[in-house]
Order: structure tokens, then sequence, then C-alpha cells
């Protein structure tokens, strides 16, 4: 018998309607022979509800008591699905974080999962109830009620499948699995069968925002195959895996983009030791987050420095551009919030040389001009103007031929 952990969204517990449809899809699951633990978020909006009173009281509200309040989302859920499955004569029992032992560290609002003892969990398993936890939240080694940071219960799943070692950890959400790339922007986009933990990083940090980045890195970490699928249609979603797992031969796995940078150059800085620091450390400082860094080969003792950061830091980095830059003696900075960073990714990129050869052809075809490159081993990406973002991910998208299913590829179910 299979061990399963799912998790419900906002959205997929969001009405009683939907409650009921969750605990009709376990029933469907535990007729098949699996044992279940759900994971539930609050109902949709609620957070931001309870978020909005807090500030209502103390616009800065933040910590201990702000966790006190927030976790009562959840424990409204956990209770609604008992009822719904009770209802249907399905022993359940819904516990809290702190009731099934989640040990987090004590940093409230952000805190991170310790340990977490899964007796009481096995045993309602064992007596053949399904065991619905409350997502996003703890309890601290003092006691105190902990949240893990928003889209948290996606984390929580991934803890108790691994303590559980369950079989799969199955995230259920308001979209079909993970794609190529975002379908709004490329119509024919396609749902990929499989992914690699490593290129779903990739392609979460980039704005496909499907799963909370915490848990794919915890699941990535321990090991625990994790499933994403709507909980509003029937499909297999897109399961997340190991290399290992990987039959497919696609080099690419998908076109990531990420519209909330800007670019900030400073131009005709001394070519000496030292000038990256004295610019960067200040940056560093004020807690200023870079991204991509490019130095140009220096030309009369002078370079230039470009880099890009997130939009909300432009107006701060460049007071503190202007400022090293008269302390450096450099002739001039300039920025620009109007560009669009574009990513290829994907693991097959490290065995296959041209894939970036490939991928600035297609948009010099384009006439698509390119500002700044950066590559890892299992990712190339362009800074581009941001009026060619759409054009760039659709060039992109066909010249690696994703709407294809890549050869080879198996599927799974
Ligand atoms: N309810 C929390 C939030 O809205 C946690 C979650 O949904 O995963 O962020
Ligand atoms: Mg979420």
């Amino acid at each position: 018998m299979s061990l399963l952990v799912l998790k419900f969204g906002g959205t997929s517990v969001g009405t009683p309607e939907r409650i009921r449809n969750v605990a009709e899809r376990a029933l469907r699951l535990r007729g098949e022979g699996h044992s279940l633990v759900v994971v539930v978020s609050a109902m949709s909006g609620e957070t931001d509800r309870l978020l909005g009173l807090a500030h209502e009281l103390q616009p800065r509200a933040e910590g201990r008591e702000l966790d006190v309040l927030l976790s009562t989302g959840e424990q409204v859920t956990i209770a609604l699905l008992s009822m719904a499955l009770e209802a249907y004569g399905c022993p359940a029992r819904s516990y809290t974080g702190g009731q099934v032992r989640i040990l987090t560290d004590s940093a409230h609002n952000k805190a991170r999962i310790r340990s977490i003892d899964d007796s009481r969990i096995r045993g309602d398993l064992e007596a053949g109830r399904v065991v619905v936890v409350a997502g996003f939240q703890g309890i601290s080694e003092e006691g105190a009620i902990t949240t893990l940071g928003r889209g948290g219960s996606d984390t929580t799943a991934v803890a108790l499948a691994s303590a559980l070692k369950a079989d799969e950890c199955r995230i259920y959400t308001d979209v079909d699995g993970v794609y190529t790339t975002d379908p709004r922007v490329v119509k024919r986009a396609r749902r990929l069968e499989r992914i690699t933990f490593e290129e779903m990083l990739e392609m979460a940090s980039l704005g496909s925002k499907v799963l909370q980045i915490r848990a794919v890195e915890f699941a990535g970490k321990y090991n625990v195959p994790l499933r994403v699928l709507s909980s509003f249609e029937e499909g297999p979603g897109t399961l997340i895996t190991t290399e290992e797992g990987r039959v497919e031969q696609a080099l690419v796995a998908g076109i990531a983009f990420n519209q909330n940078e800007a670019q900030l150059t400073i131009q005709g800085v001394p070519d000496q030791p030292g000038v990256a620091y004295r610019i960067l450390g200040p940056v560093a400082d004020a807690n200023i987050e870079v991204d991509m860094i490019v130095q140009n080969v220096g030309a009369d003792n002078t370079t230039d420095f470009t880099f890009t950061v997130h939009r909300n830091d432009y107006e701060k980095a460049l007071g503190i551009l202007e400022r090293v830059s008269s302390e450096l003696g450099a002739r001039n900075v300039a920025g620009d919030t109007k560009i669009a960073k574009v990513s290829v990714v994907g693991v097959g990129m490290r065995s296959h040389a041209g894939i970036a050869s490939r991928m600035f052809e297609a948009l010099a075809r384009e006439s698509i001009n390119i500002r700044m490159i950066s590559t890892s081993e299992i990712k190339i990406s362009v800074v581009v103007d941001e009026k060619y973002l759409e054009l760039g991910v659709r060039t992109l998208h066909d010249a690696f031929e994703l709407e294809q299913e890549p050869t080879g590829q198996s599927t799974d179910r």
C-alpha cells in the first residue's frame, strides 16, 4: 500500500463546495488503496484578510502575535475538510502544526522546519484514518506558534512526505502542471511530464510561480518525488524528480522570464584592483541583491561595469552608484528599468554544446538586441529590452521546438 501526501492550496479549498471536492478526491484515492495525509492552506484570500486586520491595529505587525493570527486560517480548513470527510463516512483527524510536532526554529513569519515527530500521524494511518494537517505552521522550541513564510504549505507537505517516507508528495493547485513556459505568453506551451528539481528551481525563481521555492529545495535535498497537478481536472500533472529519473532526451526544459529587474551601468571607472568591490560593496551593505554582473574588458585604463537589481531597489541602487561614481572619478552613471530577462533552462545543456549559439541565432533572426548575457551549468540568460519580452520568449520556444514532446520520452501512467 502506498502512502501519499496531498496538498491543496487556498483556491482549492476556497469554498465549502470546493472543500467537498477535495474530500471526494481523497476518497477516490483512498478507494484505490492509498494511505493519505492531506495538507491544506487557508481558504483563498484568508491569509491576506488576516494580515489586513493586523495592519489596522499595528501597521508594522510582525513576529510572534502575527503568527498566532495567521495560523488560524489553516486551522479553519483542517477542521472543515475533516468534517467533509466524516460526512462521507471516512474516518479523519485534523491536526495543527504544533500538534504533530512540526518543530521549527523561532524565526517568526519565516521559520524553518527542524524536525517532525511522525508517531501520532503513523498511529492514525494505521487505524485507517485520513490525517489532515494544517500547512504553513509549526511550533518553536519555546512552544510558540510559528509560520513558514507565504506559500509555506508546500513546504509543510514536502517535509511531511520526507519524514513519513511517502511514495509521492502531490501538490494540487489551480494549474495542471509545470509548463515549458507561461501559456499566457506562448499558447502552444506544453505541460511537462517531468522536470528535474534543479530545472524547477530555475523556472520557479524566474517567475513560474507554481511552487514555493523552498519546498522544491527541500524536496530536492531529501529526494521527495513531487507532483504538481490540478485540483479541478483529472490528469497526471508534472513530476519533479531527480536527473536519474529523466528518460527524455530534451536539451532544454523550458523558457523562463523575469520582468522585475532593472539595469545599472557605471561607465569609465578606473580599471584597477578593488573597483568591483568599491561599487558592489555599498550596494550589498544596503541589502540590495544583485543578479547579473558584467564588466567590460578595459580600454584606456577605464572600464564599464553593469549589473541588474530588483526593480524595487532601482532608485536606491542608482543613488548609491551616483555617490560611488564621484568617489571613483567615473565618467557616467546610467540606468534602465525597461528591461526583461529571458532564460533557457535545461540540465541537458551540461553535456551538449551549441545551445547558446542556437539561442543567440534565434534572437538575431528577430533582430532582438542582447544587452547582457550570463550562464550557469543549466541556464543561459539574456537581458533584452522589455518590449521584446514576448517575442523573445516565443522565438526561443520555437527555436528549441518545445511544443513537441521530446523523443524517447516515457509517459507516466
Ligand atoms: N496561507 C498561507 C499563504 O497564503 C500559506 C499557503 O497558502 O501556502 O501564504
Ligand atoms: Mg500557494
